[in-house]
């Protein structure tokens, strides 16, 4: 048998790559993970980390601005943007820090470099090869810009994490994840902001309930939602960065971000030259056990665009290592994947949109939307929502949807009461904690009329 410098080499320490890494190195497997940016990835280094901490940062705001209905004076309260920029870069390093001893300590050599596949065994990086029996795929994604004139004087997610100065006036062109988690981590802090949607409601793929209700908190936010419309092409003047619309209108802005879309980032790394098949989008083509088209090459993650979330990535990563390390079978259930959209307000949802559970049968719907008790004195004008979609021939909750406060807080929860199957019975036989927005779960009881 041909013997390899490596049982494993993984290419990229994202939320994926680490997990499956560590793990195998931690079962006496030799592992070599190579990374040519920070160990760390999307998640922690240009995602989601970094954007809960600017959101975190940018909430103040909003409670500065409700606080005087709670009878408090506040007085030249401003953000400094360059220090809260400064305290998350600060977390980052030590994050990267965490991230390199998980490795070492489970004796992952770590490559630094750009991989790439010399053949279905062999990794090459800056010119030195490495052999492995096996090797991950997990290399994440990239954001995606449209090809309009002007382009390059937009960002995207990964230089708006990182801005030095604050823009006063923002326009962000997506109706996603993240175009909406910016819009409201830019407008918390005090920026102007204009959403550009090409479709008439945000976060397609959403319940349509949530879709109409978090654009319309949104707009009571002050974010100016712009629907049916495209950016059609950027000039730099004076005055800032000027944003021609497809109706003719033109914008002026500090910043104009697009978040249109990630891409899987699999060009250029010799994998369709190893014979590993693609798709369209340049997604790696993988089977429920993550094994490509090549047995020996698995892919895990954003990589393989199955459903693109950070605890997806590690639950394949950790499945991968399972399977191929340590003698125990596992494929991921992609069912009842809770998700949340950290806008303002966030969003949480579990299970299956309204549309989607007609498809399967009769279904019975409850839905609230009311003040949250915060805002009975804050006066801010918001509105909490909150649905339940249930199988009207079992009495099982398909799906679980909220748009508010905690929402992913109160929604984590929920998942694990759909993951057992329970009926709209057992929720309604829940004692609630009052007083709590989550109580609601747990007390509707009218159906909405059909
Ligand atoms: P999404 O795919 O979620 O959204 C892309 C948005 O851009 C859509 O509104 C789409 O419109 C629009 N769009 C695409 N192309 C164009 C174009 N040429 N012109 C104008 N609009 C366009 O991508 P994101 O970049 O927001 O996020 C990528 C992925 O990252 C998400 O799908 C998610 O899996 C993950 N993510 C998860 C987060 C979380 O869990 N909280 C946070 C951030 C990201 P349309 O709807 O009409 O297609």
């Amino acid at each position: 048998m041909r013997s390899y410098d490596f049982d494993l080499i993984t290419i990229g320490a994202g939320s994926g790559g680490v997990r499956a890494s560590r793990l195998a190195g931690g079962w006496g497997k030799r592992v070599a993970v190579v990374e040519k940016s920070r160990v760390g990835g999307t998640c922690v280094m240009r995602g989601c980390v970094p954007k809960k901490l600017l959101i975190y940062g940018a909430q103040f705001g909003e409670a500065l601005e409700d606080a005087p209905g709670y009878g408090w004076t506040v007085d030249g309260a401003r953000l400094d943007w360059a220090a809260l920029i400064e305290a998350k870069n600060r977390e980052l390093d030590r994050l990267e820090g965490v991230y390199g001893g998980i490795l070492r300590r489970n004796n992952v050599q770590l490559i630094d470099g750009k991989a790439v596949l010399a053949d279905a065994h062999t990794v090459e990086v800056a010119g030195q090869h490495f052999t492995a029996e096996k090797i991950l795929i997990a290399c994440g994604g990239w954001p995606t810009v449209p090809n309009i004139p002007g382009i390059e004087y937009a960002i995207t997610s990964n230089e708006a994490l990182d801005l030095g100065e604050l823009p006063s006036r923002v326009i962000i062109v997506g109706g996603g994840y993240i175009a909406v988690e910016f819009a409201g981590i830019f407008r918390a802090a005090g920026s102007a902001v204009t959403l550009v949607i090409r479709g008439s409601e945000v976060l397609r793929g959403f319940d349509e309930d949530v879709r109409i209700f978090l654009g319309s908190q949104m707009v009571k936010r002050d974010i100016t939602v712009r629907r049916e419309a495209v950016v059609r092409g950027l000039v730099k003047t004076n005055e800032g960065i000027v944003a021609t619309l497809s109706d003719g209108d033109a914008m002026t802005a500090d910043a104009v971000m697009f978040a249109t879309g990630r891409s899987p980032n699999t060009r250029g790394i010799g994998l369709e030259e190893a014979g590993v098949e693609l798709a369209l989008n340049g997604a790696v083509i993988v089977d429920e056990w993550s094994r490509t088209s090549v047995p020996n090459i698995f892919a895990v993650g954003d990589c393989t665009d199955r459903i693109n979330l950070t605890p997806v990535a590690i639950a394949e990563g950790q499945a991968f290592a399972e399977t191929n390390f340590n003698g125990n079978p596992t494929c991921l259930a992609y069912e009842n994947i809770p998700s949340a959209v950290f806008s303002a307000p966030p969003v949480g949802v579990v299970g299956l949109t309204e549309t989607q559970a007609l498809l399967r049968g009769p279904i019975d719907v409850y839905l609230t939307r009311f003040r949250p008790m915060r805002h009975t004195i804050s006066g801010r004008d918001e509105s909490t929502l909150m649905k339940l979609v249930v199988c009207a021939d079992t009495d099982r909750v398909l799906g679980c949807h909220m748009v508010g406060a905690d929402a992913p807080e109160i929604i984590q929860g929920l998942a694990i009461a759909l993951q057992c199957g329970a009926t709209k019975a057992q929720f309604n036989a829940t004692i609630g904690i009052h007083p709590t927005a989550a109580e609601e779960f747990v007390t509707m009881r009218e159906k909405r009329p059909d």
